[in-house]
């Protein structure tokens, strides 16, 4: 993605044909880039071959799940519906995962009769609950469990999961007697230690940290596990944000497995799929609010709830580049009726007016999946580009399926 004569590019498609052909707001990804993610990230971790499970909570079109599995990606689902696009999609079973801390009985039911690698439990009465339904169907089922490291991610606090005061996994001392419980359970073989400890995580030093309580927790239960899942959690470049030192942190994972013959399974979201996706809008008016102007655009929190929801912040670009600038102060802000509703202010920007093209990047992960109708808003589509081609993967919705 690039400018190219002062126009924005995804691949070989100029963004004011997309918008002129499909209107805006819309979500765009580039097949090119999520590619490449994978790619990179497979390199990264070839020492060790692990499996990776994409995280689909990050972002769940159709399209793009078919895209992993092109590449032999297997899922991390945390509900039913994601369960079920998962296999839809084509993902083997044995590539899936499921995670969450409220798994209901029907989800439990479908998982273990469509035998998924793993579900990971994060209670000692979930365990309970899989272990009852196990017995109903007279299987013997797989699971994992979540351990809570009670470890710093250092990213925002909102998407910090690892500590003892998050609601994901069980502390040391519950997790050391599930193992002893439910050791020679007729119905479970807990088979994997599961952490995850948080997202947008720029450094290795937590996992460092992660990995030091997860050996420690193994010494303790005396256990060995057929698998070991560090979970997701890596970190992009939103800004000047720094990206995780992946070597360092094969290095640590390498150690780490020295004496055991555990596969080492991933479950990536953001760092596979969140700098493939742009939203472009358009700005409806120009407010001159004397120390600022307001940048109105036609997207707001209902597309990308990131900035209001956790004060994430994304870059804003224009879609033709000019030299002209101005040095006012500008906050960019969508329609919708809440004070929230603004991706931000810049201290300076280049000349804007009404109509036109803005784009926001880096909106591949936790962007289109967590939009909402709030203001019975239709959502906008979702496009696929790759190289000189792009097609609908969502379509827009129409008011009259919200009414
Ligand atoms: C959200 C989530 C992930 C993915 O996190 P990213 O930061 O997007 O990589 C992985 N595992 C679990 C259990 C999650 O809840």
């Amino acid at each position: 993605m690039k400018y190219l004569n002062g126009k924005y590019r995804v691949e070989s498609v100029d963004i004011g044909r997309i918008s002129k052909k499909f209107g805006t707001p819309a979500y765009i990804y580039s097949y090119e880039v999520i590619k490449n993610n994978i790619n990179k990230f497979k390199k990264n971790f070839k020492n060790i071959n692990p499996l990776i499970c994409f995280s689909i909570k990050s972002n769940s079109n159709f399209n793009i799940i078919k895209i992993m599995n092109s590449f032999k990606i297997g899922a991390d689902v945390v509900s039913l519906g994601e369960l079920k696009l998962a296999l839809k999609a084509g993902i083997n079973p044995e590539k899936i995962v499921f995670s969450g801390v409220g798994k209901k009985r029907e989800e439990i039911e479908y998982a273990i009769r469509k035998k998924i690698l793993l579900i990971n439990a994060e209670s000692e009465n979930e365990v309970i609950e899989i272990e009852n339904i196990a017995r109903k169907l007279n299987k013997k089922v797989k699971i994992g469990l979540r351990l809570n490291p009670d470890t710093d991610a250092r990213t925002l606090k909102y998407i910090s999961t690892g500590k003892k005061e998050n609601k994901f996994g069980v502390s040391l001392g519950v997790f050391l007697r599930i193992i002893n419980k439910f050791r020679n359970s007729r119905y479970l073989n807990i088979v994997c230690l599961s952490v995850h400890i948080g997202s947008q995580i720029t450094s290795h030093k937590p996992y460092e940290k992660m990995i030091k309580i997860v050996q420690a927790t193994i010494n303790r239960c005396k256990y060995n596990f057929e698998y070991i899942d560090l979970g997701g959690g890596m970190g992009i470049r939103y800004g000047n944000e720094k990206e995780i030192n992946y070597k360092k942190y094969l290095n640590l994972i390498i150690n780490f497995l020295k004496n055991k013959k555990s596969k080492i399974i991933f479950e990536p979201g953001r760092s596979l799929i969140g700098n493939a996706g742009l939203l472009i809008s358009k700005i409806i008016y120009i407010k001159d609010a004397g120390t600022k102007k307001f940048v109105i655009l036609d997207t707001g929190m209902n597309d990308l709830i990131r900035p209001a929801l956790y004060n994430a912040k994304h870059k804003i670009i224009p879609y033709k580049r000019s030299n002209k600038s101005t040095n006012k102060k500008h906050e960019f802000v969508g329609p919708i009726c809440e004070t929230t509703d603004s991706f931000g202010v810049l201290k300076k920007f280049q000349k804007l007016k009404q109509g036109d093209i803005l784009i926001i990047k880096d909106v591949g992960a936790y962007g289109k999946v967590l939009s909402s109708n709030y203001n019975l808003r239709p959502l906008g589509p979702e496009i696929l580009v790759k190289k000189s081609k792009y097609k609908i993967i969502k379509r827009r919705q129409k008011i009259s399926d919200l009414i």
